[in-house]
């Protein structure tokens, strides 16, 4: 498991926080996977655009860190369980993804008003809103 982009250096609270999650998640998982961090949000132009993954790495936008803990946590634990399934080769849903997060990591994913992942049950949606891809 290996994190890639970060900057050398001292980290920002936010940062610390991302790699401390994702060591402890993504080892969950296995050796074979990997968190890519990347700072160009020419990559991710939709507001909803913020992590998608191979079946192997993980790639986050820095917008990431404009967001809450617990919306990191949810969407790190989201795409987590797409790996899981992608490296056992079973077709899923998002539903199951967000099914299998909470599995695998113990906190059920709800959506924010801005319909993205989050850990947080106040004010959020119990459910993947059906406008969204599934
Ligand atoms: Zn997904």
């Amino acid at each position: 498991m290996k994190i890639y982009g970060i900057r050398d250096g001292l980290l920002t609270p936010s940062e610390t926080e991302l790699v401390y999650f994702a060591r402890k998640f993504l080892s969950k998982i296995g050796e074979n996977c990997a968190l890519q961090i990347v700072y160009d949000r020419t990559l991710f132009p939709e507001y909803r655009d913020i992590a998608y993954t191979d079946g192997e790495t993980i790639f986050m936008s820095d917008k990431i860190f404009d967001l809450s803990r617990e919306n990191m946590i949810a969407l790190l634990a989201h795409e987590i369980a797409h790996i899981y399934f992608m490296q056992r080769g079973i077709e899923h849903s998002e539903d199951e993804a967000d099914e299998m997060a909470e599995l695998l990591f113990g906190s059920k994913i709800y959506y924010d008003e801005f319909d993205i992942q989050t850990i947080d049950p106040r004010n959020t949606k119990p459910f993947r809103p059906e406008y969204l891809p599934q």
